[in-house]
């Protein structure tokens, strides 16, 4: 392993190294992030990254697809199963591409979407200004309540009312709680829009079934395939057999040229392993974990938006602890913790600032970490706080942090082989 690259590219080997160590011997909080198997990682380091495959299984524009076409049906066929769905597209690059190719499917330029404002969870691409989304499309938003920080579903009544959205997008990238995609449909029903539900973050819980289903409820499903869902980065669409040529084609040709089909494979294995009786086991503990997390942080001060959590997200509220975001990423960060500062609702700081920090459970828990160091991590947490511009303070808990890690370790042999 990496005897090639460690020969002709010192440069980059140089920084895989520290990367791996960092990964390693660090605690990784970021609530998108998560750890692939083996498996997975075997998969995306292949030849298969070496062919064209434009179009789709039995269908494509280059020779020599035969295997391609076998690696993408099984894909589709395990993405279907995991989500109990009639068809899946297997291909967007991303979960922004995926939402892309939602919107050329079903709406017009200038068509009207109701999302999730940016700065109360929502994502970049839900129609903000400064994404494709938002200048191709019209975009409305509806906000979480000011007390309650849940999401305001008469806010969202009256918002559909006033703008007759073409499609409601529900999801969330910094939202703690369920999201209840039944109200959502009565009122994408109550005004003949479309929804769209984008499960991102969430994908994981739900193909465990240990958060409510979207797939009932909405017209067409987007998610990556990288955060609670442990596959490669990578994106994925779900929706209805009726839905599937319009879907189908506004990935190609609409958005996208050839699909990446090592990554295409690599989510092939995934979703073999999100089928497995452990991977229901897994989402459980990430949730559980969030939930001891968010009382330990609570239990010491920390005051985390909502109260509490029914994901595998926690949204601290740093400011009311006359702190911001931006410094307490930066000391977690010397201290081996890495988070994201986040905006929370009605944060008085601007983005790059901001008055929250954003946690999630998903890589600690893929290594194997439940209440106990959970509890230790809140600890720690609360320390870096209390000492922010403590620099002893930030070194020692460094120190601890890598040893914790290395009681769960990751990718041990990687780790050897490139050292
Ligand atoms: C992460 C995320 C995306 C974007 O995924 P990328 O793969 O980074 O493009 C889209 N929507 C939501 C809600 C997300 O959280």
């Amino acid at each position: 392993m990496f005897k090639a690259v460690r020969e002709q590219d010192p440069a980059v080997f140089g920084f895989l190294q520290q990367e791996f160590a960092r990964q390693e011997y660090g605690l990784e909080l970021i609530a998108s992030e998560n750890f692939v198997s083996k498996a997975v990682l075997e998969v995306m380091g292949t030849p298969l990254t070496n062919k064209y495959a434009e179009g789709y299984p039995r269908n494509r524009y280059y020779g020599g697809c035969q295997y391609y076409d076998e690696i993408e049906i099984i894909a589709i066929r395990r993405a279907r199963e995991l989500f109990g769905i009639e068809h899946a597209n297997v291909q967007p690059h991303s979960g922004a591409q995926a939402n892309m190719a939602v919107y050329l499917a079903f709406l017009e330029p200038e068509d009207t979407i109701l999302t999730l404002e940016l700065a109360h969870g929502g994502h970049l691409s839900h129609g903000s200004p400064v994404n494709a989304s938002g200048k191709l499309y019209k975009s409305v938003h509806y906000h979480v309540h000011p007390e309650t920080h849940l999401i305001d579903f008469d806010h969202v009544r009256e918002q559909a009312l006033a703008h007759r959205p073409k499609m409601i997008v529900c999801g969330a990238s910094a939202y703690p709680r369920h999201i209840d995609f039944a109200k959502f449909r009565e009122i994408a029903d109550e005004v003949g829009a479309l929804l769209m539900a984008d499960i991102a973050h969430i994908a994981g819980l739900v193909a465990a079934k240990v958060h409510p289903d979207p797939v009932p409820y909405c017209d067409v499903i987007t998610t990556t395939t990288h955060k609670t869902l442990r596959g490669p980065r990578g994106g994925l669409i779900l929706t209805s057999k009726e839905n599937k040529r319009a879907v189908n084609s506004a990935v190609f040709p609409g958005t996208q040229g050839g699909p990446l089909m090592h990554m295409v494979a690599a989510k092939a294995v995934a979703f073999g392993e999100a089928l497995k009786p452990e991977f229901k086991t897994y989402q459980e503990q990430v949730i559980a974990n969030a939930k001891t997390l968010s009382e330990a942080l609570q239990g010491k001060g920390v005051p985390v938006i909502t109260g509490g959590t029914d994901n595998h997200i926690v949204l601290m509220n740093v400011g009311a602890l006359n702190l911001n975001g931006k410094q307490c990423e930066d000391a977690l960060e010397e201290a081996g913790i890495t988070v994201n500062k986040n905006m929370i609702p009605y944060d008085p700081n601007p983005p790059q600032v901001s008055s929250g920090i954003r946690v999630g459970t998903p890589a600690l828990t893929t290594r194997g970490m439940g209440a106990e160091e959970m509890k230790q991590v809140a600890q720690w947490i609360v320390e870096v706080y209390e000492n922010i511009d403590n620099a002893d303070v930030l070194k020692r808990v460094r120190d601890d942090v890598r040893s914790l890690s290395q009681a769960f370790p990751l990718y041990p042999d990687i780790v050897a082989a490139a050292s």
